[in-house]
């Protein structure tokens, strides 16, 4: 698979949303108990799938390197930045989570 940075972000983006609404969905079908737990449950499985195929995005699928046209990585940063294995070129995208 040969994704552009702008196509990995999309796809994380969306990857995240969909988890999130497959979570809330799994939830939905959950046995109720009444119980804290259960509220736990209520909260935690969806905000996990909602993160879970973004960092799965992150770790293991690489965008294409704009300098060398190898695999980078995301970065962990903000702004958002992705990291060369191949020419260890950093692409910042200029990409801010918050403005804080
Ligand atoms: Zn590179």
């Amino acid at each position: 698979m040969h994704l552009s940075i702008t196509a990995h972000r999309h796809l994380s983006t969306v990857s995240s949303f969909l988890g999130f609404f497959a979570g809330a969905y799994l939830v939905f079908w959950l046995p109720r108990t009444d119980t804290f737990y259960d509220t736990l449950l209520f909260f935690f499985v969806p905000i996990m799938s909602a993160i879970i195929p973004g960092v799965i995005m992150g770790l293991c699928v690489p965008a294409v390197c704009p300098q060398c046209h190898g695999r980078t990585y995301y970065a962990w940063s903000n702004p958002i930045k992705y990291r060369c294995k191949d020419c260890g070129h950093l692409h910042n995208t200029g990409i801010f989570y918050s403005e804080d």
